[in-house]
């Protein structure tokens, strides 16, 4: 049996106990690699610290940095339930754009609230953009318990303001759970000191969650990420985001239309009858047709939506402001396109929720825009929900990703 994976992004305000809560994570599982620890704690002590646990992601860090073999931005641990890989996300820049573009978008959130703090700015754009996502498998931490002397009532009015806040995002967290992520509290063992907690730890809470439904019984959604030609062979290489694919079948392709019959699949140069969901793949087809990076690939039943115009919502992120009708690129699965945003109905505030105006002309840093968006040429896209990788996607200024966003209306 394949062992499972959970996705999890954990997010919360700069100080709020981020790093040191994945550190203790990975340390209460047993998830660092052998003598990691030791050599850490003599590190400290050499500096004349205490450790840090949030010290093991830095020493984590700069191991990757040397080996570039590792990917940077992800980080696992396992349970008796699961594997979990925390997808890394220092900043909302970082959050949003690991989350829209392609593989990497989670499963299950974990919001961390330091409990003398309460929500701060940051824990309001991160809720915003977890429910911008759809998201709805989310824990909250209340962190740093151990020195707010674990009272209930303190517990009790910050869950309220807490569920207050999420309530307006339409965000109903699974669990609330007090936590000390520095003493290992309601971690992976109960804590002795918050005696009047009685419910699960973080643990037990995520393993709870259900891991995203496969999306093998959906429709085939494969977009051409390039076409290699090799001798006579033109091959077809790209992910299946989407349903599955045999060896015969009758496919389209999108946008232009065209139709033919898978003739091979490979994957790692070995032959197959069939693939499916999540597989790199490589396939030839019957037919000289004019194929290109960016084409989407389906059946020829139950198709994408092609549109030169649709309803989004984008979430800025660059100093510089947006102006409206000023030319920007969208990247969309392998898609990328001139656009403009045509018209931005409604500009708001991520952290106070407050619709700033209505029919503006521009967006500032870090606000949202409920907008219409203008494609140089029809792309194929998707409800945000049904397929993530044709849902979501990026705007590019120069070298620049200045904006993530996900469709919200397809025409
Ligand atoms: P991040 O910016 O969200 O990654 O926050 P850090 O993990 O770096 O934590 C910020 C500071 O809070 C560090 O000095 C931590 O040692 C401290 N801290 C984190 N969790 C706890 C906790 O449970 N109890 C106490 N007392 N301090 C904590």
């Amino acid at each position: 049996m394949r062992e499972e994976h959970m996705k999890i992004v954990i997010v919360g305000h700069v100080d709020h106990g981020k790093s040191t809560l994945i550190g203790r994570l990975l340390y209460d599982t047993n998830s660092l690699p052998e003598g990691k620890i030791d050599e850490i704690k003599k590190t400290c002590k050499a500096l004349g610290k205490e450790l840090e646990f949030a010290y093991i992601l830095d020493a984590l860090e700069e191991e990757r940095e040397q080996n570039i073999t590792i990917d940077t931005t992800q980080t696992f641990f396992k349970t008796k339930k699961r594997n979990y890989v925390i997808i890394d996300a220092p900043g909302h820049k970082e959050f949003l754009k690991n989350m829209i573009t392609g593989a990497s978008l989670a499963e299950a959130a974990i919001l961390i609230v330091k409990a003398e703090e309460g929500l701060r700015e940051q824990t309001k754009r991160h809720a915003y953009i977890l429910s911008m996502l759809g998201l709805n498998q989310i824990i909250v931490v209340i962190n740093i318990f151990d020195l707010s002397k674990y009272t209930k009532k303190k517990f009790n009015s910050l869950k309220d303001e807490i569920l207050k806040f999420l309530s307006l995002l339409n965000l109903k967290p699974s669990y609330i759970i007090p936590i000390s992520a520095k003493e290992g509290d309601n971690i992976a063992k109960k804590s002795k000191k918050i005696s009047w907690y009685k419910s699960l730890t973080l643990l037990e809470a995520l393993d709870t969650f259900k891991t995203k439904e496969n999306d093998i019984n959906k429709a085939l959604r494969f977009p051409v990420q390039d076409v290699y030609k090799i001798n006579d062979r033109r091959i077809i290489v790209g992910r299946i985001e989407a349903g599955k694919i045999a060896k015969g079948d009758k496919i389209i392709l999108l946008p232009s239309n065209k139709m033919s019959y898978v003739n091979s699949i490979e994957v790692f140069n070995k032959k197959k009858e069939k693939v499916e969901v999540g597989e790199s793949i490589g396939i030839t087809i019957k037919d000289p047709l004019f194929i290109d990076r960016g084409q989407v690939i389906c059946h020829t039943n139950n198709l994408p939506k092609i549109a030169s115009e649709f309803k989004a919502k984008v979430f800025w992120m660059a100093k510089e402001n947006l102006n409206i009708n000023e030319r920007l690129t969208l990247r969309c699965a392998t898609q990328e396109v001139g656009c403009s945003i045509k018209k931005i109905i409604k500009r708001i505030n991520s952290s106070t929720l407050e619709v700033i105006q209505k029919n503006s002309k521009r967006l500032e840093e870090t606000e949202v825009g409920d907008v219409v968006i203008k494609v140089n040429e029809p792309i194929v896209i998707e409800n945000f929900n049904n397929v993530t990788e044709l849902g979501g996607f990026v705007l590019v200024k120069g070298y620049d990703v200045v904006a993530g966003g996900i469709i919200t209306n397809t025409p």
